[in-house]
């Protein structure tokens, strides 16, 4: 399928649109770069001030952007409204911390005066993925955008009106044409991009094979990249736990975003002494679950995006349970309606060497592992290509010292589930990825960080 909207909940097309032509493409390069030997000096307080607009219409218009994204990639309405409104305090807290965060930082040294200078860089392309449409977009744009880069971005083939969305809300906020364009094309058309002179950057949040691609042509054309890759974070859980709040987090964790997250927890390393009690109530909750039309308000679990993502996930779980995994609920598509419905699932007793302890599922399937003691629950939550977040459930100090020190991730959340929080670092180590967005690092990541040294 070439680029287009089709409703994940029953298969209908609903929208296609043509890739650009290289003509118009190079149109949009040029206009970009036009765009940014102005832009480069519009004044933070302005800049700001269009950033604040566009929060103020993602609000306004929540429930329009919302069902754009549930039509498109069937995540729950309400997570999508939540979403849009994610987006606008990420605008604000760049509006609001941009001037501070890119102030000149004095050093002293030899010289009379020297310091550091932040200054951007240019085009920066963005290679983005389906599961947070909009937000995944946000959180790079805000802080570019403040930084004084102008953005290309290559949406996902099929989000491609949650895309064009963005494009309008950055312009009707009053960011001059060019600032930001949407570029309607497929992933064979990227490499050409990332090697024009013209674009100084990129950044990818998608799969490993997209984010090894992209860095390569990057690295062949010195280019700076941020990747945000997979994840198959652990969620551990310890004997003295709140086992109560543990459980219904593991819940949510999971089966956010119908399952499609990078950060959402997928193996889950249980302690021995309460495997058997977090076990019979995950399972009861899975159950309590509602699949359905993600329009509808009491729906948890919609559609996953595409029928080649339900298609993989199916396959990862059949072959596992070949490898000797057993399923305690779901295991199978929903073939009772069309769509891409797969059903709450858990596998236990993953045998070493099963496909299930070291790739990522991308739906809502948990991963169970039991160990008898902290080091083992260590050993297994590192034991994985990825390393993007943790999540550690233990009330004693010296086990929350350990897994805050020993896990191998970007991020480690104790007694609570990993999210991303617009203040604080976000990004992965290991086969994740690399560089960091949000926070104070992430508006770092595309300025030349010039050093001056006066006499
Ligand atoms: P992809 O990585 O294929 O897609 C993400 C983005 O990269 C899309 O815009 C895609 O464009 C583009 N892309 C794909 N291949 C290339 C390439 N060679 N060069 C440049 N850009 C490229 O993800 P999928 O949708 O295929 O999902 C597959 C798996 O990726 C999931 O099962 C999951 O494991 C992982 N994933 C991780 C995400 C995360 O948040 N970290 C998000 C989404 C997926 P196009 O759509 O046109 O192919």
């Amino acid at each position: 399928m070439g680029i287009a909207t089709t409703n994940p909940a029953n298969g209908d097309v609903l929208k296609t649109f043509e890739p650009l032509s290289d003509r118009d493409l190079e149109a949009k390069l040029d206009l970009a770069q036009q765009t940014f030997l102005n832009y480069r000096t519009v004044p933070m307080q302005q800049k700001a001030s269009w950033l604040n607009r566009a929060a103020e219409i993602l609000e306004a218009e929540r429930d329009r952007f919302g069902k754009t994204m549930t039509l498109e990639m069937g995540k729950p309405l309400k997570a999508a409204i939540a979403e849009v409104e994610k987006c606008a305090s990420v605008c604000r807290y760049y509006a609001e911390n941009a001037p501070q965060l890119l102030a000149d930082v004095s050093v002293q040294t030899d010289a009379s005066h020297s310091f550091i200078r932040y200054q951007p860089l240019g085009i920066i392309l963005a290679v983005m993925p389906w599961n947070f449409p909009l937000w995944q977009v946000f959180r790079f744009a805000a802080p570019a955008l403040m930084a004084g880069n102008v953005g290309l971005l290559k949406h996902a083939s099929n989000v491609p009106q949650s895309a064009l969305a963005i494009e309008e809300i950055l312009h009707r906020a009053g960011f001059p044409t060019g600032t930001f364009q949407t570029l309607l094309i497929g992933a064979d058309q990227v490499a050409a991009i990332v090697a024009d002179d013209r674009v100084k950057a990129a950044t990818l949040t998608g799969s490993e094979p997209a984010g090894i691609s992209l860095a390569s042509t990057a690295g062949k054309h010195l280019k700076k990249v941020v990747l945000e890759l997979g994840g198959s974070d652990p969620f551990i859980v310890m004997p003295s736990a709140d086992l109560e709040t543990a459980i219904s987090t593991a819940v949510t964790a999971r089966m956010i975003n119908n399952g499609q997250s990078c950060i959402a927890a997928k193996r889950f390393i249980l302690a021995d002494a309460i495997a058997d009690e977090f076990i019979d109530r995950l399972v009861e909750k899975y159950r309590a679950l509602k699949i359905g039309d993600p329009l509808l308000p009491d729906t948890d679990i919609g559609p996953l995006a595409t029928p080649g993502i339900l298609k993989d996930l199916d396959q990862q779980v059949k072959m596992s349970v070949q490898q000797g995994a057993k399923v305690l609920i779901g295991g199978e598509p929903l073939s009772d309606r069309p769509g891409n419905f797969y059903p709450p699932t858990i596998l236990s007793e993953i045998p070493a060497g099963c496909l299930a302890e070291h790739e990522e599922f991308f739906g809502p399937v948990a991963l169970l592992f039991r160990v008898p003691d902290i080091d083992a629950a260590i050993r297994r939550a590192n034991d994985s290509p990825f390393g993007l977040g943790a999540s550690a459930w233990t009330t004693n100090q010296q086990e929350r010292d350990r897994f805050i020190e020993e896990i191998e991730a970007g991020s480690v959340f104790i007694n609570g589930m990993v999210k991303s929080d617009v203040r604080l670092p976000f990004g992965g180590i290991k086969r994740s990825g690399y560089g960091r967005e949000l926070g104070k690092e992430g508006i770092h990541e595309f300025v030349n960080i010039k050093t001056i040294w006066e006499k």
